[in-house]
Formats: C-alpha cells, sequence, structure tokens
C-alpha cells in the first residue's frame, strides 16, 4: 500500500515536473525545483520539503499555484501544494520513519554544491582594542559591558547590541570584542558588516551556496554584526539572521550587534527580529564631552606620536564635538602637513588647515543641532531620541516643535539637514512646525517666548564652553 501510494506520488510528481519545465526557464526551473524534495501524497495534499525558510517562503510565493495547476492538469484529480522546512531533525526523523514504514518516497537529493571561492571574510583592524579606545562619561557603559563580553563569550550580556550616532566608535568597540577574543581564546569570531552580510547572502542564492553560508555563520562562537540599520527593508536577510541568531542564541553563542539608532526606532524590520535585537542589554553610545574629546585628542597624538599643543587640541574640542571620527581627520590632517611641511602647528595654522573639516561637521554659528536636541531634552526632562523619534505623545511634541524651531534660528542648517537630524524626517514636518511655534509667539504666549529665551541663552552660551 504504502510503496503503491510512494511510486503514485513519485510519478505524479515527474510528470507534473514536465508541465512546469515547459512553462518556466530552465535556469528559473534548475534554481528552485532542484532544489525542492518530495514528501508525501496525503488526502489529495502533496508535501514538498524545502531546507529553509527562506526557500520555503519564496517557493510558495511565486510557484505553488503554478505547482498545483501542474498537478491539476494532470487529469487525475485535484491536489493542493503544502511546503515545509526539512529541517536536519526532521529530516533524521523521518529517515527513521522511512526505514520504518517506508512511508516516504525516496527524495531526490541535492546535487553537491559546488564551492565557489568566497568574498573575502572581513579581517579586523587590529587597530581596534580596548587599549586604545578611551572611555568617558558617554561610553563608559558600552566600553564595559564590551570588555566583559569579551573575557566571557555567550555567558554575561547576551544578546547585546550597541547603539548611537555616526563616528563615536561603535565599531571599534565591536571590533574590540573580536580581537581580545581572538588574542586570548581560541573560539571562533566572525565579524561582518549588515551590508555584507546581505550581499553573502544574496550571492549564495545565486550560486546556490546557501547551505555553506549558513554553516559559515552558525558555527562561530562569537557573532560581530556591525550596522543593523542595513537591514531595514531587507526582508530575506532578515529572515536568515532570525534564524541564525536563534542557531546561536540557543547554544549560548555571542552575538553583538551596532547600530546608528534605537531599535524602535528601525524601520520595516520584522517584529521578531526587532524582538531578537531588543534582546538582552541594549546600551548607547552619546557624542563626547569636551574632558572626553581632549582626552581622545591627548591619546590619538600619543598614538602617533605628533605631539600637538593643548591649545590647537582645545580649538579642535571646541570645534567639533559630536564625530571622534572627525577628532582624528584633524590630527591627521595636521601632522601631514607639519611633516611635509616641517612646521610646527600654531594655533593660526590650525585654523587654517582644519577650516574645511570643522565647517562641515558644523555651522557657521559654531552651534550644533545636537547640542539644541540634547537641551531641549533635558529642559523638558525627555530623551534626546525622544525629541528625535515619532511619539505623539503631548510631551514629547511641542519639546521637538521648540527645538527644531531653534534649529532654523540658532545655526544656518536647510530645513532637509534639520529635518534629516531628527531621525529622517521630512523637511515639510520642519516647516510646519517652526510656523507652529511661530504662531504660537505671535499669539503672545508669554509662557513659550520665556522658555524659548531661556534654552536659546542655555544653548548659546553652552556652545562657546
Ligand atoms: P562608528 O562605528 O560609531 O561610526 P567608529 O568605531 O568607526 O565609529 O569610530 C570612528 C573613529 O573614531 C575610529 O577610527 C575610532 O578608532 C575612533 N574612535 C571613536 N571613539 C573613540 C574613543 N572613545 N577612543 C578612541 N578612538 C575612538
Ligand atoms: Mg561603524
Amino acid at each position: 500500500m504504502a510503496s503503491d501510494n510512494k511510486d503514485r506520488t513519485a510519478e505524479l510528481w515527474e510528470r507534473a515536473n514536465a508541465v512546469i519545465k515547459e512553462r518556466i526557464p530552465e535556469s528559473e526551473y534548475k534554481t528552485w525545483f532542484t532544489r525542492i524534495n518530495l514528501g508525501s501524497l496525503e488526502d489529495g495534499k502533496i508535501t514538498l520539503y524545502a531546507n529553509s525558510a527562506f526557500f520555503r517562503d519564496n517557493f510558495s510565493k511565486t510557484y505553488k499555484s503554478l505547482v498545483e495547476d501542474a498537478l491539476n492538469s494532470l487529469g487525475e484529480g485535484n491536489f493542493a501544494v503544502d511546503v515545509k522546512i526539512k529541517s536536519q531533525k526532521a529530516e533524521s526523523e523521518n529517515k527513521a520513519a522511512d526505514k520504518e514504514t517506508d512511508k516516504l518516497p525516496k527524495v531526490q537529493k541535492d546535487k553537491p554544491l559546488e564551492r565557489k571561492t568566497n568574498r573575502k571574510d572581513v579581517v579586523l583592524n587590529s587597530a581596534y582594542t580596548f587599549d586604545s579606545f578611551v572611555p568617558g562619561d558617554n561610553s563608559n557603559f558600552a566600553y564595559s559591558a564590551c570588555l566583559a563580553i569579551a573575557k566571557n563569550p555567550g555567558s554575561v550580556y547576551n544578546p547585546c547590541l550597541i547603539y548611537g550616532g555616526v563616528g563615536l566608535g561603535k565599531t571599534h568597540l565591536l571590533q574590540s570584542i573580536g580581537n581580545y577574543v581572538q588574542q586570548n581564546t581560541n573560539l571562533k569570531v566572525m565579524y561582518v558588516t549588515a551590508e555584507n552580510f546581505t550581499n553573502e547572502f544574496i550571492q549564495s542564492i545565486n550560486d546556490r551556496t546557501t547551505r555553506q553560508f549558513q554553516n559559515k555563520y552558525r558555527k562561530v562562537s562569537v557573532l560581530l554584526i556591525d550596522d543593523i540599520q542595513f537591514l531595514q527593508k531587507k526582508a530575506e536577510t532578515q529572515n536568515e539572521l532570525f534564524n541564525t541568531f536563534n542557531d546561536l542564541y540557543d547554544t549560548g553563542r555571542q552575538i553583538v550587534f551596532t547600530c546608528d539608532r534605537p531599535v524602535e526606532e528601525l524601520k520595516d524590520i520584522t517584529d521578531r527580529l526587532r524582538s531578537r535585537f531588543s534582546r538582552g542589554l541594549n546600551i548607547d553610545i552619546q557624542p563626547p564631552d569636551f574632558e572626553t574629546r581632549m582626552a581622545i585628542l591627548r591619546a590619538k597624538c600619543n598614538e602617533k606620536k605628533f605631539p600637538i599643543n593643548n591649545d590647537v587640541l582645545e580649538y579642535i574640542a571646541n570645534n567639533i564635538s559630536s564625530n571622534v571620527r572627525a577628532l582624528e581627520s584633524c590630527i591627521t590632517k595636521l601632522m601631514a602637513y607639519s611633516t611635509l611641511l616641517q612646521k610646527d602647528i600654531s594655533i593660526e595654522t590650525a585654523k587654517e588647515q582644519l577650516g574645511q573639516i570643522i565647517n562641515s561637521n558644523k555651522d557657521t554659528s559654531g552651534i550644533s543641532i545636537d547640542l539644541i536636541i540634547k537641551t531641549v531634552a533635558s529642559y523638558y526632562n525627555v530623551s534626546s531620541y525622544d525629541i528625535k523619534g515619532k511619539s505623539k505623545s503631548q510631551s514629547i511634541v511641542l519639546p521637538r516643535k521648540i527645538a527644531m524651531y531653534l534649529c532654523r534660528n540658532l545655526t544656518d542648517f536647510s530645513t532637509t539637514e534639520i529635518a534629516s537630524e531628527f531621525g529622517g524626517k521630512n523637511h515639510t514636518t520642519v516647516i510646519y512646525s517652526i510656523e507652529k511655534v511661530e504662531s504660537l509667539l505671535k499669539s503672545s504666549d508669554n509662557d513659550t517666548s520665556a522658555v524659548i529665551e531661556k534654552l536659546k541663552n542655555q544653548i548659546k552660551n553652552e556652545s562657546k564652553r
């Protein structure tokens, strides 16, 4: 009986495949139909097995009705098709069941997959270590957590997500974990940007090496994924990362992510992946304060064995407040100038040479959008992220409008630039907010105008520090 059913299923499947081959290009047939395995036929339902959720979802979406049509065109009755994942566990159970009951027909095995030369794995930058990182109030927590993770991967903070703005040291800390683990243990570490993860994954689909791709990421002890904001709108890669995450997490392996914004502000990320990102420890890195900026500048000068006068360092620290990479660029530029022209760096030379870097990092008023947001947030006792975020709560909406108004009033930034600093909003939102505040001021709303005056003074004073 069972054997008859098996033969009939296999025969139906073969005939249906002949029909399908006529209907889609050969390359497409090869890509999808040689990698789907025939399962059972029961009560008019044919079960097919895919090797991954990704494959199952895409196969179902694109080909399920084609397969049903093909089967139904054979004149053997109506069939429904069900596509399932054939996990390794299920596979071994199925094998056992096969032997016992001979229920499942033999499935056509995948051809052995060719191993194409892989994109080079990203090598860790050996300069990114805990020793070369200068922690400050802004980054102490993230620094300590990363160090604890490096010393005890998989056990203390797992998973961990470090988030914060551009150039604040996220990649540096992430790679410090990698370098530390590599130097002190035999554990396998993998560092990858979310962008490369995505590209490799897509490449593996094209090359039909998805399994190798999966093995590569699932056999590591420490997985470090940089800039997960890149995964927004990449549904298939999210799915793959979700499965990778579960695999590693369930077996106690360490996963650390970085992101340029808090997880709540990520758009187009599936709920289940978002919940994985926010599981465990989420820590932000803020821009460094003046003292930390000075400490970083001194450390960079020491590293490069390039002494610079304190007043020049202060000039840089005063003028660049929210990006450590820009601080570094200033030192590099002055060093090149001094070495090439054999000149010491005076404050005049620094001003002359660094103008461009400084200007591109802030406006001519010397007031950064960041400073305005921070000052307004602290006045209203809300967070900067709330101000930049989307919350429609009354306690956030007015401070956000006021912050936008102050940005337009105290700086030369365009409404588009302001909009992008406020979490990528549309510039019309900024224009609307400014108009709202202006109309409040015109309506002789004394409270608002007093608050705005106070905030303006506070921001101006702070920017001179
Ligand atoms: P992010 O990934 O947050 O954009 P990076 O880690 O790439 O920032 O940092 C930018 C540059 O600034 C790197 O060269 C890094 O070494 C340096 N940097 C950032 N923060 C610090 C710090 N606290 N101490 C020393 N160097 C830092
Ligand atoms: Mg980075």
